[in-house]
């Protein structure tokens, strides 16, 4: 028999329904003999609650000795308060690209058969948090200003990412999404370098095309089929990648993968709803895909694709769905479903 190497990774059970689908996709991920070995760390509004940090440094040196955690939710209040921790993760660990697929696995939806990927820049642009207030005639915050940037070798960097991604993933075309008519240095050296790179490294290997960003949203409603591999800079890449999450049944299906030099994160695109926190009703799909992402990334794409098809059994053949997809099953009935898949 086998040796089974255990890869330590870090849990952060997160906040909201974070806990719920967290302990699912363990359960799941237990059943699978995916072999990780989990060392949980608290973030979010947990961390201000367990040690008053919602970043605590205990977290920070596990992900940055493991290189590898997956994540649930953090919840982070709008306005004032403390900074998404979030967004302080992508930073700390250049968590650089971010990997969003959105791929029909429940059929009947509003639009079937979608297969695309959206690889989001996920350390500069409108993220970056530069942002600062103007007094006038006593009102404190008369105006409000943010700075975005993006580095020539941050857009280097993600428009490569997403063209070796794709012909690596045997994709047929990258799209590049921008809006370099209006913010012409903000998203024009975005475009440029897209052009550059693909004329100087990748012209013989794939198709690009060039899409302005609002003409990019009503397309993936009027025709996403048309798409294939997108990339682009940070903020468009939040407001598309939940477009497509809605293209193939809403944000408890879609995952995502922050990866960088120093680390891979694996999380959900969705966020803590409070709506259904503590119910346990939280469909745990896009946590489980995450998981799936980060067996592939461990190079355990069989692990990866067992699971995947367990969810596709579960949830077509078996017909065990949350809420969310309209059905009846809590989230652990549809983990002890997957489960038996499994298990076989
Ligand atoms: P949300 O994604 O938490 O919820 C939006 C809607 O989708 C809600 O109705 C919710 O019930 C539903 N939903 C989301 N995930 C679901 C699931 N797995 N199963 C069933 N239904 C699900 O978005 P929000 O309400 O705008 O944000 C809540 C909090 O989450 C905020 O504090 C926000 O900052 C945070 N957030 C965190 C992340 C992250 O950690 N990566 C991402 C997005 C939002």
């Amino acid at each position: 028999s086998a040796t089974l190497t255990l890869i330590p990774a870090t849990l952060i059970p997160g906040d909201g329904i974070g806990p719920e689908i967290t302990a699912a996709t363990v359960e799941v991920l237990a059943a699978l003999g995916a072999p990780f070995q989990w060392e949980t760390q608290v973030a979010g509004l947990a961390g201000v609650t367990a040690c008053g940090d919602p970043l605590p440094p205990a977290c920070i040196e596990s992900i940055r000795k493991n290189k590898l955690a997956l994540k649930g939710p953090l919840e982070t209040p709008s306005g004032g308060g403390y900074r998404s921790s979030n967004v302080r993760l992508r930073e700390e660990f250049k968590l650089y690209a971010n990997l969003r697929p959105a791929k029909t696995i429940v059929p009947g939806g509003r639009f079937d058969n979608i297969d695309l990927v959206m690889v989001r820049e996920n350390n500069e642009g409108l993220y970056m948090g530069y942002e600062h207030y103007i007094p006038i005639d006593g009102d404190p915050h008369a105006v409000g200003m943010s700075t975005g940037i993006n580095t020539r070798q941050g857009c280097r960097r993600i428009v490569r990412f997403a063209f070796d991604y794709a012909v690596k993933q045997g994709r047929k075309k990258v799209t590049v999404v921008h809006k370099a008519n209006i913010m012409k240095a903000l998203t024009g050296i975005f475009l440029e370098t897209a052009r550059e790179i693909y004329a100087a490294e990748y012209k013989d290997k794939i198709i690009m095309d060039e899409i302005i960003v609002d003409a990019c949203a009503m397309k993936l409603v009027m025709n996403p089929w048309q798409f294939d591999v997108l990339v682009t800079t940070n903020l468009f890449g939040d407001i598309l990648s939940d477009q497509m999450a809605g293209l193939v049944g809403g944000l408890g299906m879609t995952p995502g993968a922050n990866i960088g030099e120093d680390a891979a994160i694996f999380e959900a695109v969705h966020g803590s709803a409070p709506d259904i926190a503590g119910k346990g009703i939280a469909n745990p799909t896009a946590l489980l895909m995450a998981a799936g992402m980060m067996l592939d990334y461990v190079k355990r794409k069989d692990l990866g694709d067992r699971l995947r098809q367990a969810i596709d059994d579960v949830l077509n053949k078996d017909q065990v769905r949350t809420g969310d997809l309209g059905g009846s099953a809590t989230t652990d009935q549809y983990a002890k479903a997957l489960v038996a898949k499994i298990r076989g």
